[in-house]
């Protein structure tokens, strides 16, 4: 079967690393000439790490995560609202959660598709369908013919523009921005993942072996596109000037490096197949970081997709395409609606809804607000 994965993120290279191991060697074309490291922590729930195993990138998986031990919410003066025992969940689950740089589990995904035809520095200028065959052109100028085409190129995909001629339709703009940056470890965040909900904003510490990323979430600043690193870093200490002391020491060293803003933009795309294309990850559904589930997602659909493709032939592909929608799209949509009402829930703005919102969270545990992610574990793909 002739494959073609546009993008080398986490879907692009769970999926040539699955596909490989069907028997079946993918292109993979990707956009930059070289990765470089950007990118901050992830973490990945056990629905989706048990997935690195076939490909040999679990060990290192967790070689190089901080197992989650706790989560830990409070409000803006750093009164507990919520300790949840993550262990506790896990072992309900039966798995193993942990936290470590995107550029390393990037690195651990595309060992595992070695193997496969990548080529770096290069996107896809054309695609037309005709019966049972997708031609495409590269911004090499040359072209190919493929049986399916997967576009894993992330949720600004240019491939689900090219299909629906729009850039935009699907993308949500929550009108909020995290900041992130790297800060050294704190004894207050030991192993576990401190939050501090206040009202608009929301203050996350999360911790890896060796550093913690920080990542403050406040309304979009007017005029962020022009502002100098001096003025975001000035902006975000001023935002959350009064919040506890951890956050204090955090924000110390904001200056230390580099702030990057991440616009708080998820993406929900009407269809994911087009004839023999399939949108896949992000450029799917993609994800708002707020329940932390969007690259388990994306790492769990591409190794459904890849276990339906393989057990297809050039012929069966729509029927494969199909299936694979009928398993993924339901769990990651639930997976995304979590993600949405834990976003409704930490970026209120005014003190007064923020007080009802505390009051309501010392009653209502977190997991059970994302109780689709915890049943995402627990029921079948
Ligand atoms: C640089 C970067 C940093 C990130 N940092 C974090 C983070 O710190 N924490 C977090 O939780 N999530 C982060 N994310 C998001 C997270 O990795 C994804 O949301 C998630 O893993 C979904 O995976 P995906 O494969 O669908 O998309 P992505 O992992 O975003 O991968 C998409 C890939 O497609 C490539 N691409 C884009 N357009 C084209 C094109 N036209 N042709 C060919 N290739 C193309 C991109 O360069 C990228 O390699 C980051 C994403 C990126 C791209």
């Amino acid at each position: 079967m002739r494959v073609l994965i546009i993008g080398g993120g986490m879907a692009g290279w769970t999926l040539a690393g699955h596909l490989l191991r069907a028997g079946i060697t993918p292109t993979l074309i990707e956009r930059v000439s070289e990765y470089s490291r950007v990118g901050f922590c992830i973490g990945l729930y056990p629905f989706s790490a048990g997935t690195l195993r076939p490909t040999g990138a679990y060990e290192g998986y967790v070689d190089q995560s901080l197992p989650v031990t706790t989560y830990t919410m409070c409000d803006g003066h750093g009164e507990v609202m919520q300790q949840m025992s993550f262990s506790e969940v896990l072992g309900r689950i039966q798995g193993f959660m942990g936290m470590l740089q995107r550029a390393d589990l990037l690195d651990l995904l595309r060992e595992g598709g070695d193997g496969a035809r990548a080529a770096m520095g290069m996107s896809v200028t054309g695609l037309q369908q005709e019966d049972d065959v997708v031609h495409v052109t590269f911004s090499d100028g040359s072209t190919g013919d493929f049986d399916v085409v997967l576009a894993c190129d992330g949720i600004h995909s240019a491939t689900r523009a090219m299909l629906i001629g729009s850039s935009e339709a699907g993308l949500t703009d929550w009108g909020f921005t995290a900041f992130t940056w790297w800060t050294p470890r704190q004894d207050a965040v030991a192993d576990g993942v401190v939050e501090y909900w206040g009202a608009g904003g929301l203050f996350g510490l999360y911790p890896l072996p060796d550093r913690i990323n920080a990542i403050a979430g406040m309304p979009t600043p007017v005029g962020l596109g022009s502002m100098s690193q001096e003025q975001v870093v000035a902006a975000v200490r001023e935002h959350f000037q009064g919040y506890p002391e951890p956050v204090q020491e955090a924000l110390a060293h904001a200056s230390d490096g580099t702030v990057f803003p991440w616009a708080m933009i998820d993406q929900k795309a009407d269809r994911w197949i087009h004839g023999r294309v399939a949108l896949v990850g992000d450029a799917a559904t993609g994800f708002l970081p707020t329940a932390g589930v969007g690259a388990s997602n994306a790492i769990k659909s591409a190794q459904v997709l890849a276990d339906e493709l393989g057990r297809a032939d050039a012929s069966a592909v729509p029927l494969a395409l199909s299936l694979w929608e009928q398993r993924a799209r339901p769990k990651v949509e639930a997976n995304q609606a979590a993600s949405r009402t834990l976003a409704k829930m930490m970026f209120v703005k005014g003190s007064t809804v923020a007080k009802a919102r505390d009051l309501m969270l010392k009653h209502y545990p977190v997991d059970k607000v994302a109780k689709d992610v915890v049943k995402s574990n627990t029921e079948p793909w």
